[in-house]
């Protein structure tokens, strides 16, 4: 039996509030400013851009909107295709029928659970075409647009020859940093190697604004064609002059309080995360049935999730145990080529998905998760194998 006790659930992963939101929410209250045009809004943007690096950004109401606004700025077409991961998050698929264009589903890293970049290197150059300073999918005529990488669970996606290749194929990149904010890749932020990144504060994310998004360019013109999107392109505001199909997608000056206080906090959030991280992996190291993903020689990862891979035989029993002794955990997303409305959609040499899908479990992971909840997750993933 358990030697540790705990009585209420562990969940997979709550937000941290511990800093000021109360007193600048109740700033916005007390001074009327509540809408999407605040002092918070912009100084909130601001933040980010500065810690991500990046010139401007731009606040949306979630991640998923300022995923779907950064593939209209960058001029996608409706049958375009983008690159996405199979193992991710669906937003990314959804905002790129949103805009009537095609994902191409791409196999994953073993190690990291990222985009495998070297199957892109070689779809692109075995599968597509160049023509008039454009890249074609032969098999589909279609025009390769975008790459959409996921920096899956706060590690960075392997970027140079990434963006080598999109750079010599005329390929936007919009990196889904969603899950990602303050990793690095080679000493630099995510979310600053594509022509725009993308950020979500929704509630179980590092830092949250209850729910919101962000997106960070250097590029003026496209911070600027993101911005007029995201409000209802609104050319003139005492006339109502609209100049094409606008989005209401502007994140609120309350949101936006509440995320200027998360960020203040958020350097320590990262530290407690990998802390609590080798906290996990220490009491693990004799388990050889457990093994952890890798954080790579030229990436800092902010452990947003803490994700061990099983034999997959014990995946599914594994959960039930968790969930049994009140421990949320959780399978990794299912594949989303798999799903019914994109199982028609192409699917490029796909192997290491699969088998990752069928081995990774996430374990909770909150900032507010203490030293003897981590004990007692991990005597019970202990039990479960000695018991089985
Ligand atoms: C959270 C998340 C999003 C977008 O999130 P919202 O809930 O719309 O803020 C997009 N992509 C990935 C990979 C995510 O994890």
């Amino acid at each position: 039996m358990s030697e540790i006790t705990i009585n209420h659930l562990i969940s997979l992963s709550e937000p941290e509030i511990s800093g000021n939101e109360w007193k600048y929410i109740k700033e916005c209250l007390d001074t009327g400013w509540v809408s999407s045009v605040g002092s918070y809004v912009t100084r909130f943007e601001e933040m980010i851009a500065n810690y991500v690096g990046a010139k401007y950004a731009v606040a949306t109401v979630n991640g998923t909107s300022a995923l779907h606004v950064s593939l209209l700025s960058i001029g996608i077409q409706p049958e375009d295709e983008v690159i996405v991961p199979t193992l991710t998050f669906i937003a990314p698929v959804n905002v790129i029928k949103y805009c009537g264009a095609h994902p191409v589903f791409m196999d994953c890293d073993e190690d990291t659970l990222c985009v495998d970049v070297q199957k892109i290197l070689a779809f692109i150059k075995k599968e597509c075409v160049r023509r008039n300073g454009h890249t074609y999918n032969k098999k589909t005529g279609r025009r390769l647009r975008a790459i959409i990488p996921v920096h899956i669970f706060g590690h960075p996606t392997d970027m140079d020859d990434l963006v080598d290749i999109c750079f010599k194929n005329n390929i936007g990149i919009i990196e889904d940093a969603t899950e990602s904010l303050g990793s690095e890749y080679k000493g630099k932020k995510t979310g600053s190697f594509g022509k725009i990144g993308c950020f979500s504060f929704n509630g179980n994310k590092i830092i949250t604004t209850g729910g919101g998004g962000m997106l960070v360019t250097n590029d003026e013109n496209i911070a600027k064609r993101a911005r007029h999107l995201t409000t209802q392109a609104k050319s003139d505001p005492f006339e109502y002059n609209h100049d094409e199909i606008g989005y209401n997608y502007r994140l609120n000056n309350i949101q936006a309080a509440i995320g200027v206080a998360q960020m203040e906090k958020l350097d320590e959030f990262i530290n407690t995360k990998r802390n609590n991280f080798v906290q996990y992996k220490e009491a693990f190291r004799n388990l050889e049935q457990i093994k952890f993903l890798q954080e790579k020689s030229w990436a800092k990862s902010n452990f947003w999730f803490y994700t061990i891979k099983v034999h997959p035989e014990d995946k599914n029993p594994l959960m039930a145990y968790l969930l049994s002794k009140n421990i949320q955990v959780r399978p990794v997303w299912k594949l989303i080529h798999t799903l019914p409305m994109y199982k028609d959609c192409q699917a490029y040499a796909l192997d290491k998905a699969i088998t990752a899908h069928g081995c990774c479990v996430n374990l909770p992971c909150s900032v507010g998760l203490k030293s003897g909840e981590i004990e007692f997750v991990v005597e019970n993933v202990k039990e479960y194998f000695n018991v089985k």
